[in-house]
């Protein structure tokens, strides 16, 4: 029996009808991009994160550099970001002319912190980027704390955690602007690319509506420079059939976690996940740690077994060829991290009897 890393079909399958019945519907209707389905869908994501805007885009690189140009993010600003996360976080501060800083992870969550953003921190800082990481938040109590205290935007990329929550808030929902993504094999996936910004902010709403459609203020009124990042009608008909199951997908992984922690407690020289005391973990990833540098030969044995398993990250952005300028930057713990990190299947309805085979194979595999 092969393991996939990740697998969206049961969730297709444990919605089919409804799924079907509603893109039949949206065939038949004619209207395909934005419009009523995006709306509705809008104000279901603003409810369910707990702020007053939410604006569909077309994906969760676009809700990122959209959230950067309503901020006013642009040349000769610098942004901070992690080093220690997908591409786009950092490329998207580039797309929009800005320069990135690359700021340390906290050895345990993965996360950076308050301390490591502001270390990273200069006179040109214009914006904060934390990436909640695998699932789990950054402490935005503390990263919000030293926004304002430095008089900079907070934009969270929350791409791996919708639906997480933090102080009895959701990620997202707590900077100046949050950036969602829809992509097949986030916690809330749609059946192509989409993403979402959302914030409280009427006046960043309002420009982040501008921007998403090539700055239309009104019919043949174009006052920004745009972009076309509509989101589309499918789409969001689709994900807002899915939208009421996704705290019980991200309960399903939860307990798949669970297991997974109690069968690999004791397995020498590998650490499980840690959750910070700050807010829960939706393991958008279950992600292991294998010192010694045995993670390759780990993975090699898995990915025979049949166990699919990825290397998420393998090399951390500030060691790029594309930003060789940084590679001077101090990033010491995301730069182990890189060595030494593991991504287990996890998904819902993936089941106990699969954990356990998993388990298994990874205890085979460190075994002797
Ligand atoms: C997936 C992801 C993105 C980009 O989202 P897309 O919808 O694929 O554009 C950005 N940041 C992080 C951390 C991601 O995991």
């Amino acid at each position: 029996m092969q393991i996939p890393i990740y697998n969206p079909k049961p969730q297709y399958e444990a919605l089919r009808g409804e799924l079907e019945r509603t893109a039949t519907e949206l065939l038949a209707s004619g209207a395909y991009i934005l419009g009523p389905q995006v709306e509705a869908f809008e104000h279901a994501v603003a409810e369910y994160l707990g702020c007053r805007h939410a604006i569909g885009v077309n994906s969760g690189t676009d809700a990122l550099l959209i959230a950067l140009a309503a901020a006013g993010v642009g040349p000769g600003d610098e942004v901070v970001t992690s080093p220690f996360t997908f591409y786009a976080s950092a490329e998207v501060i580039n797309l929009i002319g800005a320069t990135p800083r690359f700021a340390d992870i906290d050895p345990d969550t993965f996360n950076v912190t308050a301390e490591t953003l502001e270390a990273a921190c200069s006179a040109r800082t214009k914006a904060l980027l934390p990436v909640h990481i695998f699932g789990q938040g950054a402490d935005m109590a503390a990263v919000n704390a030293l926004a304002r205290r430095r008089g900079l935007y907070v934009i969270e990329d929350n791409a791996q955690a919708f639906g997480a929550r933090q102080g009895g808030r959701r990620l997202g929902a707590l900077g100046d602007l949050g950036a969602h993504s829809f992509y097949p094999t986030k916690n809330l996936g749609g059946f192509g690319d989409g993403g979402m910004i959302t914030t409280d902010d009427d006046e960043l709403a309002a420009r982040c509506r501008l921007l998403r459609l090539h700055g239309q203020e009104g019919r043949d009124c174009h006052t920004r420079i745009g972009y076309n990042s509509r989101l589309d009608a499918m789409q969001a008909a689709l994900l807002h059939v899915k939208l009421p199951y996704v705290d019980g997908w991200n309960a399903q992984r939860k307990e798949i976690a669970a297991l997974y922690d109690h069968r690999l407690a004791d397995v020498p020289g590998l650490s499980t996940p840690q959750v910070a005391p700050h807010g829960d973990h939706i393991y958008h990833q279950y992600t292991v740690r294998i010192g010694d540098g045995r993670r390759d030969a780990v993975r090699d044995a898995l990915q025979a077994a049949g166990i699919g398993c990825m290397v998420y990250y393998a090399v951390p952005l500030h060691h790029q060829p594309v930003y060789q300028q940084h590679l001077q930057d101090r990033c010491p713990a995301a730069e182990r991290a890189c060595q030494e990190v593991l991504s287990l299947p996890m998904w819902p309805y993936m089941g106990e009897e699969r954990a356990e085979r998993v388990a298994e194979a990874v205890h085979r595999s460190l075994a002797g």
